[in-house]
């Protein structure tokens, strides 16, 4: 799960990582206040307004504007909310700035990377630092990756002062700087554990004029596997505007569901088995519209709310329906399939290989729909056929 800068900093400043001044504005009004207040309160006219989207890449995209006052701070904040930022992290379709960000505007010395990610492999936090700060980063990674510099912290130890000295050496920071960046390290890896974070960037990392770290600019990530210990605060920093509506449509109807840019709808069971129909798909020369996996409890009621998921868009050009019956029975999804349809109609061609518990049945049902149905045997075959009647390769 996925929260807004503002949001990630008011973290940050609960566990006492340096970050600038700043006040969060649903509108331009509040934007133009916030500029106020905060110039102020810190005697110097220069203040940040940032666009609030779930998306990196807002500087380069006119997001992100250093002006002086507060008219040039509210000039600003109306050419940047309601405006539609495309940035190479929010795909073609861009996001709408619905929130703004007004901050003081900091002396910067120079700027660094940093990020703490889960490392499944050792069961570590990893940290990367990076003395290429404000870029993007995947560019650092493939021409200079020796310019990355990483560590992984155990659990069981902590933070190891080797670690800190490690990174602050790549990163070409003093005596003073190098305390500074070991505290902010502790602090950043104490969060993370304790708020149960997947990941925690700092894109740019900065040095101040005072040769101390802060943060400025901040993205957390949450496991969304934690959320019953944090149900609460998540669900009140839960940006639903954010989160594409049939996401979270199929988050209520208790559906694993992933949007994705190919024409080819798919409705499996099990993630496993989702996964490598994706594959298949693939293979094949095709692309999955979506990742779907029903689950095993799936009941008629949310299998037809993942059909009409899949009905309901545009982009889809043909639908695989590939399930195994295990504790899932064939005549639940054919039953499901039936009556997604017969409200919404089926215009594109729809291929099904059914196998496992109630098998028959299922075939029957579907058989007696009166719908124009593919079967498939394997999937394999659905696949390759699906393929080739959604008009691909
Ligand atoms: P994004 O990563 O989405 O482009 P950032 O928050 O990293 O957004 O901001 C982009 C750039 O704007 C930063 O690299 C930094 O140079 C500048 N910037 C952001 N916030 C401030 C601030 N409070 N004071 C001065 N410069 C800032
Ligand atoms: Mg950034």
């Amino acid at each position: 799960m996925n929260i807004h800068e503002y949001q990630a900093k008011e973290l940050y400043k609960k566990y006492g990582i340096p970050i600038p001044k700043g006040i969060p504005a649903m509108n331009v009004d509040e934007a133009a206040k916030a500029a106020e207040t905060l110039i102020a309160e810190t005697g110097s006219e220069v203040v940040v307004v940032k666009a609030q989207i779930h998306a990196g890449g807002r500087g380069k995209a006119g997001g992100v504007k250093v002006v002086k006052g507060t008219a040039a701070a509210r000039e600003a904040a109306q050419d940047i909310y309601g405006k539609t930022l495309v940035t190479h992290q929010t795909g073609p379709e861009g996001k709408v700035v619905q929130r703004l960000f007004v901050e003081q505007g900091v002396a910067i010395e120079k700027e660094f990377y940093l990020a703490l990610a889960i490392d499944r492999e050792t069961r570590t936090i990893a940290v990367m630092a990076s003395p290429e700060g404000g870029v993007n980063i995947e560019e650092v990674a493939e021409e200079h990756p020796e310019k990355i510099f990483k560590a992984y912290i155990d659990l069981a130890t902590g933070v190891m002062p080797y670690q800190i000295r490690h990174l602050a050496y790549g990163l070409g920071l003093d005596k003073k700087g190098t305390k500074s960046f070991g505290r902010m390290l502790r602090k950043l890896t104490d969060l993370f554990v304790k708020e149960d974070c997947s990941i925690a960037e700092i894109n740019p990392l900065i040095l101040t004029g005072e040769g101390e770290v802060m943060a400025l600019d901040a993205k957390v990530n949450f496991d969304s596997n934690a959320h019953f210990r944090h149900a609460e605060m998540w669900d009140a920093l839960e940006d639903k505007s954010e989160v594409a509506a049939t996401e979270s449509e199929a988050q209520a109807a208790g559906l694993s569901y992933i949007q994705l840019d190919g024409n080819i709808g798919c409705l499996v069971n099990g993630a496993g088995l989702a996964m490598s129909t994706m594959d298949t798909i693939q293979y094949y020369g095709g692309q999955p519209a979506n990742f779907l996996d029903v689950g095993g409890g799936a009941t008629q009621e949310s299998v037809t709310t993942a059909f009409k998921i899949i009905l309901r868009s545009d982009s889809v050009k043909g639908i695989f329906v590939n399930i195994f019956g295990g504790i899932m029975k064939c005549d639940i999804i054919a039953n499901g399939v039936v009556a997604a349809t017969k409200e919404l109609g089926l215009k594109v061609p729809l291929v099904v290989r059914l196998a496992g518990t109630n098998v028959e049945k299922g075939k029957e049902i579907l058989a007696n729909s009166g719908l124009n149905i593919t079967p498939a045997d394997t999937m394999a075959d659905g696949a390759q056929l699906i393929v080739k009647l959604a008009g691909g390769k």
